[in-house]
């Protein structure tokens, strides 16, 4: 399967973002090597939105409509999974900055991706510094870290989906699996620098995400199904590096202090791939 990331952004974003001349280009090369959604052996994949309930989901609505985002999750998941079973794909106002896969009854699976969520994320995004902290991000890179971050929340949802659609087995906590398989699914099949370069924004917006949640921790966070959202962070670097340690050097400074970490990234990458694509790999279509 070409990278999930990378096909979503292929369909829906490379023409909003990345530079003129890749405009030009990249899509059409890409969508020439796609496979024919005939080609899909996926259960159907349904986008719902419904309506936007204030103004916070209302912008929320309006950058995923821009973004055609759940059209090219929807797309992404058709003809790079085989699942067994449906899956929708909903935009909803949830009064809170959210999203998440629930299943209601025996069949309805749905990954909920809340507007007040996508809201928050863009406009956090505005915002961020770049590597010096003391000038913001090129407007470019600010739109690719929003949409990396939220491509990372909407692959983590992927992965409790895949959980619970392929009967996966696991015996650690499920959100950090769903991490891994969100991470997993990010850096999976990267075959040019382009690839690269798209995945690279989406672990990094990921990481990023969970930096800007970080803060006090309270015992109720300690008492969570997440990992604190420092660790998680770590936690997407350290297997982002171990995936392709010459490649992501730039990671390394990340770890100053915590070079214990870093030194097992490699062989705990290596583990979690070798065990996602077993229990993933049949179910991922070549792409
Ligand atoms: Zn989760």
């Amino acid at each position: 399967m070409k990278s999930f990331c990378v096909a979503l952004v292929l369909v829906s974003f490379v023409g909003a973002a990345l530079s003129a001349d890749k405009r030009d280009t990249a899509p059409a090369e890409r969508s020439a090597k796609a496979p024919p959604a005939s080609a899909a052996a996926s259960a159907k994949v349904e986008v719902t939105y419904f309506p936007a309930d204030s103004m916070l989901s209302e912008n929320g609505l309006l950058k995923l409509k821009e973004w055609n985002y759940l059209e090219a999750i929807a797309e992404a998941v058709q003809t790079g999974f085989r699942l067994p079973e449906p899956l929708n794909l909903v935009g909803q106002p949830c009064g809170e900055p959210n999203a998440f896969f629930v299943r209601e009854g025996s069949d309805a699976r749905s990954i909920v991706i809340c507007y007040e969520l996508v809201d928050l994320i863009v406009q956090q995004a505005e915002m961020a510094k770049g590597p010096d902290r003391r000038q913001k991000l090129p407007e470019e890179s600010r739109a690719l870290l929003a949409f990396g971050a939220l491509t990372f929340v909407t692959l983590h949802e992927m992965g409790h989906a895949l959980i619970d659609i392929l009967d996966l087995p696991i015996t650690g906590r499920e959100e950090d699996v769903a991490d891994q398989i969100a991470t997993f699914l990010s850096l999976h099949d990267l075959k040019d620098e382009e690839d690269h370069e798209l995945a690279l924004w989406t672990v990094v917006g990921g990481s990023w995400f969970f930096d800007m949640l970080s803060g006090q921790r309270l015992h109720s966070h300690l008492a969570a199904e997440h990992s604190l959202d420092e660790q998680r962070l770590y936690n997407v670097a350290c297997w982002t590096y171990g995936s392709d340690p010459r490649r992501y050097a730039g990671l390394v400074p990340w770890f100053k202090g915590a070079s214990d970490r870093l030194l097992r990234c490699e062989a705990e990458h290596a583990k979690m791939h070798r065990a996602l694509t077993r229990l993933i790999g049949p179910s991922l279509i070549p792409q």
